[in-house]
């Protein structure tokens, strides 16, 4: 948006700014410049879950394009309710509305090449025509349908490349799903006013109480400052919160832009179940597609819950196998992590006896509380560090989507790939959220920071609640609503001096 105004922009991105297609990928791995050559953040995170240590390598990207390198790419539009205020004081209610939203989610929609079928209980998306479904997914089609589901065809950020498979989980090199590399830091680099610098870490941000003066970065190893007119910060709802606390001096000695104490609070995650599900009669589960969605249960009398989705991936004994290691490492599971090698034969023997299914995701929306927060490590500065305690009622609201859910799939055969809660750690949001009042809010309803006025933050940090749906696309929304309007903002400046 700014580029395209006109104005001179500096990316500065901690990972890398291209990516080679022979680089075996492996998200376990522990070899920080493979991961980094992966798209994949190259350090384990850090945190206590119901006062549990874990340490993990977590489910975030880094390079250009951030996450969306290894996103599954289903691109969904939050629904109007979220919007509205949902606490008793107001204070996680967004001071924007749907409608402000709606002209940038289409914007959105087109730049991502957005395709699927409208959800027909919420038929505004701007989206392609999907391609033919699998044969497995008009089973499921068909069937939730008839149990009085309303399915659509998942929106999805993808060109459907013949021959590639559904996406996410790693890099595509197909051109084929559309991340935010290719719909917007390409097209900003082609206007030769954009600056890519890879490999730098922004380390902290220095500011007086007029505003930001400068940033202190590395990149391979050497210190640079880079100054600018208005700086952005978009490192993601873990990292965001960190560089501003870690940025904390004589000016701001509660951490920069924190004087509201909530930099870091309200820490969202989604929960989200994955199960397997079985087709009926003779249909072939040998491709499911990543197609079906429906939203019959995203507010259930008057209780949030969320989507359903389908994932594309089939109860495969590599997929249970990747799904067991990872539940090891996010669950701090210790004494199992030995025998994590050992986790074939587990998978194996699933599979062998359940045989194939379809898996299908929910994502129930998380509700913000003051202390499940992002804070400094009290040891590794530099390590994202989180506390986060799963309250009863998001218990109570997974009890309840999941007998939901089970009726929308009456007459198949089910099981819950793991069974207690699964927070969705590829989808943190919520530590900055935005708002009018400047002691409930780190952020202004333009996303601008309430006390540093040359500061925005435009990625998921900003979302007061974090609604039932995937982020992406609000995330890339309000960043082009953000972008629209400091655009404007320069302007007028300019115009005075
Ligand atoms: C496996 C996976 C599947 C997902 N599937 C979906 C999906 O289907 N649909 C959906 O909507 N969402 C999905 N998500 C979530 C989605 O990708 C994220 O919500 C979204 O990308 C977050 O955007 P962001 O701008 O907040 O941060 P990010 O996309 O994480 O970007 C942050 C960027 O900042 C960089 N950075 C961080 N710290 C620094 C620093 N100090 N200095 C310099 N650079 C820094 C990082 O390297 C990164 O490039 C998925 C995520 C994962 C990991």
């Amino acid at each position: 948006m700014l580029a395209k105004a006109g104005y001179r922009t500096i990316f500065l991105e901690k990972g890398l700014a291209e990516f080679v297609e022979s680089e075996p990928d492996d998200p376990d791995s522990h070899d920080q410049s493979q991961r980094l050559r992966n798209g994949r953040w190259p350090e384990q995170i850090c945190g206590k879950v119901n006062a549990k240590l874990v340490r993990f390598f977590p489910a975030l990207g880094c390079g250009a394009g951030g996450s969306t390198l290894l996103y599954a790419a289903a691109l969904e539009r939050l629904s109007p309710q979220d919007f509205q205020a949902v606490d008793k004081d107001g204070s996680a209610a967004w001071p924007i509305s749907y409608n402000q939203l709606e002209p940038f989610y289409q914007m959105a929609e087109r730049l991502l090449h957005v395709s699927g079928t409208q959800d027909p209980l919420q038929p505004d998306a701007e989206v392609n025509d999907p391609p033919e479904m699998t044969e497995c997914d008009r089973h499921f089609f068909s069937s939730t349908r008839s149990n009085g589901m309303h399915p659509y065809r998942v929106h999805t950020a993808c060109k459907y490349i013949k021959g590639c498979g559904p996406c996410g989980g790693s890099i595509c090199h197909k051109s084929c799903k559309q991340d935010a590399r290719r719909a917007f830091i390409e097209p900003a680099l082609a206007t030769g006013r954009v600056t890519l610098v890879d490999q730098c870490v922004v380390e902290r941000l220095n500011a007086d109480r007029n505003g930001i003066k400068e940033l202190h970065c590395t990149r391979n190893g050497e210190a640079i400052k880079v100054t600018a007119k208005l700086y952005v910060l978009a490192a993601g709802a873990l990292s965001t919160p960190l560089l501003l606390l870690k940025s904390r001096n004589d000016h701001w000695p509660n951490g920069l832009a924190n004087s509201s104490d909530l930099v870091g609070r309200n820490l969202m995650f989604h929960a989200s179940d994955f199960f397997a599900v079985w087709p009926r009669g003779r249909t072939r589960v040998s491709s499911p597609g990543k197609s079906i969605a429906f939203r019959d249960f995203y507010v259930h009398r008057g209780v949030k819950l969320g989507v359903i989705q389908s994932t594309g991936l089939a109860a495969t004994a590599g997929n249970a196998l990747h799904f067991l290691k990872s539940l090891i490492d996010r669950k701090g599971i210790n004494w199992l992590k030995p025998f994590k090698p050992l986790m074939r034969v587990p998978a194996g023997i699933g599979v062998f006896l359940y045989g194939k299914a379809t898996i299908f995701a929910s994502i129930i929306e998380d509700r913000p509380y003051p202390d499940n927060r992002v804070k400094p490590h009290p040891d590794e500065p530099d390590t994202i560090y989180f506390e986060y305690t799963i309250h009863d009622e998001l218990r109570e609201r997974v009890q309840r989507f999941r007998d939901l859910y089970r009726s929308a799939f009456k007459r198949h055969r089910m099981m819950l790939l793991g069974s207690d809660i699964s927070l969705n750690y590829g989808h943190a949001c919520g530590t900055c959220r935005f708002g009018y009042d400047r002691s409930t809010a780190v952020l202004d309803s333009n996303n601008r920071a309430h006390d540093v006025p040359n500061l925005y933050v435009v990625d998921g940090s900003f979302f007061p609640t974090s609604g039932g749906a995937n982020p992406s696309l609000t995330i890339a929304a309000n960043a082009l609503r953000v972008g629209a309007y400091m655009a404007t903002e320069l302007n007028a400046l300019s115009q005075l001096a």
